[in-house]
C-alpha cells in the first residue's frame, strides 16, 4: 500500500502558525470510517464490542469518538480508568485488562461496575479481599504457552509472555469462581501483536471457542463472552498488505459457526481490545527540520525526539516519513532523521531516502495514532507536545496542550525552590 499523508503541508501550515510543531495530529475521518468498518466486519455477532485500549491513545476526545459507535474502554491502570469514568465509561463500558495489579485497583475498578480480566489464579483472593466478594460476572485471561503458529511462521511466543493464566489453571479458577458465586464468566487471551494477517483473530478465535466449550462442559460455566483482545496490526511499511478486517470478522464468524453454535452456545458475545488497529494510521507526527548536518553521515534535526515517540528508538520499528509539499519529489538524497536526545537511538530513520531536505520543512511521520504519543517521557528535559485533532470539515481543534517547564517541574512544588525554578 502507497503511504500518503492526511493532510497538506498548507494546513499543517497554518495549524503550526497557531500551535508549533512538534504535535501528534489526528485523523477524524479516517478514524470515523474504520471503526464503521470494525462495527459491520463483526455485525453478525448480537453482543459484538470493542474496548478501546486506552494505554495506546489515552486522550479522551479521541476516545469520545469510538464512543459515539459504541466503543467500551480497556484499562490497565487506576488513572485509565479514572479517564474511562470521567468521559462516562463505566459498569460494562469498562474492561479491566491488568496484570502484576495492585489490590486497590481492583476495588476502584469494581466500584465503577467493570468488568474485571483476571491476569492471575492467585488475583481470585485479591479480588474476593478488595472486594468483599467476586462481582457476579468475572473474565480470566488464558495463556496456552509454546508457540503460536500461523500455517509455519511463529508469529510470538507466548511462552515467553508474562501474561494469561495456564490451561490448567483456568480451569481451576472458573471451578472456584463458580463456587463463590461468580455467574457470568468470559475468558480472554492476547497472544501476538501487531499481526499482519488476516489468519490472527480467526485462529485464536478457534482456540478460545474450543476452550469455552470445554469448561462449558466440564464444568457447568455459563461463558456470555470471549475476548480476543489487541493484536491486530497495521501496515507500518510501504507496500505491505493492509488486514482486511471483513475477511477477519468473517473467519471469526465460521470459527463460531464451527465450534461455539453446535456446543449450544450462540449466544456468546465477542469482545475485542484493540489499540493500534483502531487509532495508529490515524495519527501522525508533525514535526520540522531545523538543522542539517554533514558529517560521517547527512543528518536532518528536527525539532522532535523519541521522547515524543518511541518506536523507533527501542524498537527500531519503522515509521514512514513524508516531507510535506514533496510527496511527489524523487527520494534521492540518504538521511539519518533525528532527535535531540543525548542518545544514539534517538533517531526517526536511519540511512532513509527521501527527497532533498530543507530547513523549515514539515515532516510528517506516519502511523503514530497509537502507542506514539502516549508511550512519552521526559528525558533530557524534553516536553511532550501537543495533541490535535484534524476535524471532518477541515477545521483542527487543541485537545491536548504541550507541556511547558512548569508541567515538568511539578512534583518540585512543596519545595521551597519551586517559584524560582519555574521562572522563564
Ligand atoms: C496493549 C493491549 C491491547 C491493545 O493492543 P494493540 O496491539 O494496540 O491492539 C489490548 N489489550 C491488552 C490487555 C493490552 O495490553
Amino acid at each position: 500500500m502507497e503511504k500518503k499523508p492526511f493532510v497538506t503541508k498548507e494546513k499543517v501550515e497554518e495549524i503550526a502558525a497557531k500551535y508549533p510543531t512538534p504535535f501528534h495530529l489526528y485523523d477524524e475521518k479516517g478514524i470515523r470510517e474504520n471503526v464503521e468498518n470494525l462495527k459491520k466486519a463483526f455485525s453478525w455477532n448480537k453482543g459484538y464490542k470493542e474496548y478501546f485500549a486506552v494505554k495506546a491513545t489515552p486522550n479522551p476526545f479521541l476516545i469520545n469518538i469510538l464512543r459515539e459507535y459504541g466503543c467500551g474502554c480497556d484499562c490497565s491502570s487506576k488513572p485509565e480508568l479514572m479517564l474511562s469514568r470521567t468521559i462516562g465509561a463505566v459498569g460494562d463500558d469498562i474492561m479491566f485488562s491488568s496484570n502484576d495489579t495492585p489490590i486497590d485497583e481492583f476495588k476502584y475498578c469494581n466500584d465503577l461496575g467493570g468488568i474485571i480480566n483476571l491476569d492471575d489464579i492467585t488475583h481470585i483472593e485479591a479480588v474476593e479481599k478488595a472486594c468483599g466478594k467476586l462481582p457476579k460476572k468475572m473474565s480470566c485471561r488464558y495463556n496456552p504457552g509454546g508457540v503460536f503458529k500461523i500455517t509455519n511462521d511463529i508469529m510470538d511466543n507466548p511462552g515467553d509472555a508474562k501474561y494469561g493464566m495456564t490451561t490448567e489453571q483456568i480451569y481451576e479458577a472458573f471451578a472456584i469462581m463458580k463456587e463463590k458465586g461468580v455467574e457470568e464468566f468470559g475468558i480472554h487471551s492476547f497472544l501476538c501483536s501487531n499481526t499482519v494477517t488476516n489468519e490472527y483473530y480467526p485462529m485464536l478465535a478457534k482456540l478460545l471457542f474450543e476452550l469455552a466449550a470445554d469448561l462449558k462442559a466440564k464444568l457447568g460455566v455459563h461463558i456470555t463472552f470471549i475476548n480476543l483482545s489487541g493484536g491486530i496490526g497495521i501496515p507500518y511499511k510501504p507496500g505491505q498488505e493492509p488486514n482486511d478486517i471483513f475477511v477477519i470478522g468473517e473467519g471469526v464468524r465460521k470459527a463460531y459457526e464451527e465450534v461455539l453454535v453446535p456446543a449450544g452456545m450462540d449466544d456468546v458475545a465477542i469482545f475485542t481490545e484493540l489499540g493500534r488497529y483502531m487509532l495508529g494510521p490515524y495519527g501522525g507526527l508533525v514535526t520540522k527540520a531545523i538543522n542539517e548536518k554533514h558529517t560521517h553521515k547527512e543528518y536532518i534535526g528536527v525539532d522532535a525526539c523519541a521522547a515524543n515517540l518511541m518506536r523507533p528508538a527501542i524498537y527500531g520499528a519503522y515509521h514512514h516519513i513524508s516531507v510535506l509539499g514533496k510527496e511527489n519529489d524523487e527520494c534521492n538524497c540518504k538521511y539519518d532523521v533525528t532527535g535531540s536526545l543525548c542518545e544514539n537511538c534517538d533517531k526517526f530513520a536511519v540511512d532513509r531516502m527521501l527527497p532533498k531536505i530543507d530547513m523549515g520543512d514539515y515532516l510528517f511521520i506516519h502511523d503514530a495514532g497509537a502507542h506514539g504519543f502516549s508511550m512519552g517521557y521526559n528525558y533530557n528535559g524534553k516536553l511532550r507536545s501537543s495533541e490535535i485533532l484534524l476535524k471532518e470539515d477541515g477545521s483542527f481543534q487543541l485537545i491536548r496542550r504541550a507541556e511547558t517547564p512548569k508541567d515538568y517541574f511539578a512534583t518540585f512544588d512543596c519545595f521551597d525552590f519551586y517559584d524560582e525554578l519555574i521562572k522563564e
